[in-house]
Formats: C-alpha cells, structure tokens, sequence
C-alpha cells in the first residue's frame, strides 16, 4: 500500500475499492490493525452493501483493547485485517487516530452500529440470529429488541457457553434459521474467531462480534448514560459497575503509549 512522504510507518491511508456495491472506504492504519474511517451513517450503508453479497461479510468493533491484543496475537490480527467492516469502537481509536494524524470521523459503537442494523432489518423483513452471553440473556435481548423494533425477525437465539465441539451444530443451526444478518455476542478474540473460521459454512450474509451488547440489550448490563458516552468516558462508568474489570482498563494508557511510541519511530 503507498504511503505519503509525511506518513508514519503506523499509517497508511487507502481508499479501498470492493468490485460489490460497496462503492469506497477510507482505512487508517493504527498498530498494524486497518480501521475504517467511518460515521455510524456510512456504517450503516456500507451494512446494507454487505447484505447484498453473497459471502458472508465479517464485521469488527475494535476498542483499544482488542487492538493491544492483536498487537500480541498474529491470528487475532490477521482475523481484524480481513474484516470487510472495522467500526472504531472506542476513544482509544479517536485519541490514537488524532497522534498519528488522521482523525477518525467520531467514535462509533457496536452497541450504536447494531441498533442501526436492527432498525434497517426490521424495515425489511430480514432476519437476525444471535449468538452469545450467558443462558436466558440473548432470549431477553430478542424480545427487547422486538419492543423497540415490531416488524424485526429474530430467527434463532443461543447463548455463547458451549464446547468447541458443538460449534458444528452451531453453525448449523444458524444456517437452517434463515438468518442474513449474525450478531455474535461472545466476547473478543471468541466472536471474531468463531466468525472467521466458519466464514465458509455460515451462509448468513454478514456476521458482527459485538462483546456484551446483548447484555445491555436484555437489560442485565446498563448502559453507561449519556454524559458518559459524550465524554469519552464510557470506560469509568463501567470500571465502577465492574471494578473487576480495572486489568482491562489498564490496557488503555498501555495502548496509547505503544501508539505514541510507533509515531516516534
Ligand atoms: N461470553 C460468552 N461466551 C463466553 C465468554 C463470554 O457468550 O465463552 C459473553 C459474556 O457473557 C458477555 C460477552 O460475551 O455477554 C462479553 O462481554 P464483555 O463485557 O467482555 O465485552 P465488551 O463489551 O467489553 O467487549
């Protein structure tokens, strides 16, 4: 890929051109991971590009989490870099995205990106599956969903605590409901693996690693309010609820110094 005079060894812009109806999309480049420069709005159109192919498209929501782990995992990252969608899911991306000089448009969450898609499948008659969080969670989502969206078809449910030998029947399952849209809600590197490496034999035409959004949709995890969500800060609201979670949280100045360190190179 060419990369400008002035631009970091961590930076490559490209206008991707795919010979489906997805017509352009601008990529960027941080910790070797490619992330699409992209508005929710554009998500969701590039989303409806998707559904009209065949294969079935992956879609990814790296926070600065997943991409400090792929930095440290080669198939994590070489899983990320052939996603056909990567939605910047975290202010980790913004901040690195404005060091290396190419600003992403704004922060676009799966929880946000996934509400789009439902609203778009209910328009249409398409239907979703979902995959993921503990017994009963996904059961709760579906009729939540179905509150908020009347017309949407949830063709199938399961939760994401199974043993690597029934993924087969998994996939299966997914396959004999119908589904054209799969949301896969079982925390990361899980979605986006189990997702790529059934890429072949699902035959819905997209599928999204979504981390707990489930969760928020079944009500069992609130979402951080607005002011939260506004600032950036989405990560101390949840670091409060779950303060098991402070590991992960650690992650995001660790993130940040490797991306400062790189743009020095
Ligand atoms: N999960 C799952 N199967 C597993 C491990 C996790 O379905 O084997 C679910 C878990 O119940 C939760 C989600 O995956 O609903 C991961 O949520 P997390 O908060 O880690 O994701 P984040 O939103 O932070 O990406």
């Amino acid at each position: 890929m060419p990369a400008g005079p002035d631009i970091c060894p961590l930076l490559e812009e490209a206008v991707l051109y795919d010979s489906s109806a997805i017509e352009s999309k601008k990529r960027i480049r941080i910790l070797d991971v490619s992330v699409d420069r992209v508005s929710l709005a554009e998500a969701a159109e590039i989303f409806e590009a998707l559904l009209r192919t065949e294969a079935c498209s992956l879609i990814v929501t790296p926070n600065s989490e997943i991409l400090w782990n792929a930095a440290k995992d080669a198939g994590l990252k070489a899983i990320l870099n052939d996603a056909d969608l990567v939605i910047p899911d975290g202010i980790g991306l913004v901040y690195a995205s404005r060091v290396i000089g190419s600003p992403l448009a704004e922060r676009v969450t799966g929880i946000d990106f996934l509400d789009a898609a439902l609203r778009r499948l209910a328009e249409t008659g398409e239907s979703i599956y979902l995959l993921g969080s503990a017994p009963g969670v996904a059961e709760k989502a579906a009729q939540h969903m179905r509150a908020r969206y009347p017309a949407l078809r949830v063709a199938g449910v399961r939760h994401g605590y199974y043993k690597p030998e029934e993924e087969a029947a998994i996939v299966e399952e997914i396959n004999e409901s119908g589904a054209v849209f799969l949301c896969a809600a079982l925390g990361s590197p899980k979605q986006e693996r189990f997702i790529h490496t059934h890429r072949e034999a699902l035959r819905v035409r997209a599928a999204i690693g979504v981390g707990g959004s489930l969760d928020v949709w079944a009500g069992v995890q609130k979402r951080a309010p607005a002011f939260f969500r506004d600032h950036g800060l989405e990560w101390l609201y949840r670091l409060a609820r779950q303060p098991a979670r402070i590991k992960r949280v650690l992650v995001l100045p660790l993130f940040m110094l490797r991306v400062f360190a790189g743009n020095r190179r």
